[in-house]
């Protein structure tokens, strides 16, 4: 029962809601001035802090705590008490505090959210509300919200079915569209959809906070999907749905269903697809090969697979190679083995690069009965002969030292995104590609790696995180109130991107730019996203005239 509070004082100043507001707190910074003008005199120790002085202090204390989870726990609950400490904080020092906001760490929190949960952040919208979605929303105190990040939890990174406890994706994401690009947090929110969970460990613990019953799909669940998305167009009219760890057979259908209709996208397919192909545009940059001369072997054919291949061929027509001979050079693995044209059972969204196999010379390798004649991943790069091989699989050291030395026969400069999160999952490590390509690799990672040397050298492993692209897109989205979202921004995402990355960075082997500087990074992204949406015509806001400063006036600065 709430409690009215009949103890309290009615004549008091606002001083103690400032102080309990994680938007206005600004901890031991108020001046003495504004201690006595907001009633805060008393409610602070005597000193008047820097931000200098807190951020010593939030470091600190952070580093205090035992493991990473504990430090999630920290940064979340910072974040809960003076946001723009929290994210004054994240942007001090993205190397340290982005692997705790978000991948690796963020995988952890997520599975053991139930347990964790302090202060629920964001909104969550179960099945038992379906029918007054609209109506729930209205709780949210903030009304022009411009940016949603929605799970259904189904599919957390490589983690399979998270429920509710998912939510720990939508809220780190969030973080860093502020922390990396400047949208304002006030405009953001978290949302996970409570569709129920087959977990079943979950559904046996006591204190899993969610729906407490199997996940609904089909029918039911595109219904509730349906009046989620009717009721964001009528209570935040601006607002831009960002789909989020949907598996792979729902993620696809949903975009296609809404993209034309609303502003939407998903970052698992075009967030990933965009990042990925800024590190082949870098790629080739080292390799002096060409795109077009590009042969991709993609070990997982789900959402982040097929929307890297989609991308990739998108670049390839854009500068007029045929549909076809694009298409010709991606081929999927799956967990059937080798995708090709007789495959049965193939998705829709797959059958364009099932390619027949005519004129292959196959290894007898598969079992008889078996749904491909390739079942190993060596003998497929045998068989392919691809320049580069993208692990989006979710299986952990599936790139092996035979198939890292078989790429590195077969190419001068191979390439090698062991691409699956979080790091348990990743198809290798940074340093086995290295050292197993006798440092010849190029390689970004889905989870960070420490830098390494080999023969004398060193080498930075790049990150082929999505957080070069989202927040960029994001703010760009934000300034200009894109009405869609479109391929092709996030193909101009990638190609700034790229262009980002120093010759001084490539001299390491990185190629994307170093995450210190992913702030700045970002808003120049943006910049240029922005123009394309004005180009395009996509804007809702009138083209300023100088767009960078335009852009630039929109980035949330944190420091007080
Ligand atoms: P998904 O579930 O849509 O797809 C996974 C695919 O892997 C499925 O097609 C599945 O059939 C296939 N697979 C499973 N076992 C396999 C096996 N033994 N051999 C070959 N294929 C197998 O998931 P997704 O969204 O495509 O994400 C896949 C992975 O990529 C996840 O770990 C995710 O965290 C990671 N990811 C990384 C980034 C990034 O680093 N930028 C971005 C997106 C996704």
């Amino acid at each position: 029962m709430i409690d009215e509070m009949s103890s309290s004082r009615t004549d008091a100043p606002c001083g103690w809601q400032i102080l309990n507001d994680p938007r206005r707190n600004l901890g031991g910074a108020f001046t003495d001035q504004e201690r006595e003008e907001h009633g805060l005199v008393g409610l602070f120790p005597d000193a008047v802090e820097s931000m200098d002085t807190q951020l010593a202090r939030a470091r600190m204390q952070c580093a205090e705590q035992s493991s990473d989870l504990a430090k999630y726990v920290f940064l979340s609950a910072l974040q809960d008490r003076q946001e723009r400490l929290f994210y004054a904080l994240l942007r001090s020092d993205f190397e340290r505090y982005m692997p705790i906001v978000y991948t690796p760490t963020v995988g952890e929190a997520c599975q053991k959210f139930g347990h964790i949960l302090r202060r629920p952040k964001g909104m969550y919208l179960s099945l038992r509300q379906k029918g007054r979605l609209a109506q729930v929303l209205r709780n949210w105190p903030i009304e022009d919200v411009r940016f949603i990040v929605v799970t259904d939890g189904e599919r957390i990174l490589g983690l399979g079915d998270q429920g509710v406890c998912g939510m720990g994706i939508p809220v780190g994401k969030l973080a860093l569209y502020t922390a990396c690009a400047g949208v304002p947090p006030e405009v953001t929110l978290p949302i996970a959809l409570d569709l129920g969970t087959n977990n079943q460990a979950f559904l046996a613990d006591p204190l899993y906070p969610g729906l407490r019953q199997p996940r609904v799909d089909g029918e039911a669940m595109a219904e509730f999907i349906d009046e989620f998305v009717d009721a964001v167009q009528e209570v935040f009219p601006n607002c831009c749905i960002q789909f989020e760890d949907f598996t792979n057979k729902n993620a696809i259908p949903l975009l296609e269903r809404y993209r034309d209709r609303v502003c939407c996208f998903n970052d698992d397919i075009q967030g990933t697809a965009s990042v990925a192909v800024a590190g082949l545009f870098g790629a080739c940059r080292l390799s002096q090969m060409a795109m077009k001369d590009q042969r991709l072997l993609f070990l997982g054919a789900g959402n982040a697979g097929v929307g890297i291949a989609d991308l990739f061929v998108k670049h390839l027509t854009s500068q007029g190679v045929p549909v076809a001979e694009a298409v010709a050079q991606c081929w999927f693995v799956n967990s059937r083995g080798l995708v090709h044209a007789g495959m049965p059972r193939l998705p829709e969204y797959l059958t364009r690069y099932a390619h027949s196999l005519a004129g292959l010379t196959i290894p007898p390798s598969a079992p008889s009965g078996a749904d491909s004649p390739m079942t190993q991943l060596l003998d497929c790069v045998e068989t392919i002969r691809p320049t580069g091989i993208i692990g989006v699989s979710t299986v952990a050291s599936a790139f092996s030292e035979p198939v890292i030395r078989a790429m590195a026969r077969l190419n001068t400069r191979p390439i090698v995104f062991p691409l699956s999160n979080p790091t348990s999952k990743s198809e290798c490590t940074a340093d086995e590609a290295i050292r197993w390509s006798d440092g010849r690799a190029i390689i970004a990672t889905g989870s960070p790696f420490p830098e390494l040397s080999f023969g004398g050298k060193r080498f930075v492993p790049g990150q082929g995180n999505n957080v070069y692209i989202y927040p960029a897109v994001g703010l760009a989205i934000y300034a200009t109130k894109a009405q869609r979202v479109t391929d092709e921004m996030f193909l101009c995402a990638a190609e700034s991107l790229a262009r980002e990355t120093s010759e001084a960075d490539l001299s390491v082997g990185l190629i994307y730019p170093p995450i210190e500087s992913i702030h700045e990074t970002s808003v120049r992204v943006a910049i240029e996203v922005a123009r394309f949406v004005f180009d395009a015509g996509l804007a809702r806001e009138d083209r300023p005239s100088d767009i960078a400063a335009f852009v630039r006036a929109h980035v949330y600065d944190p420091a007080f």
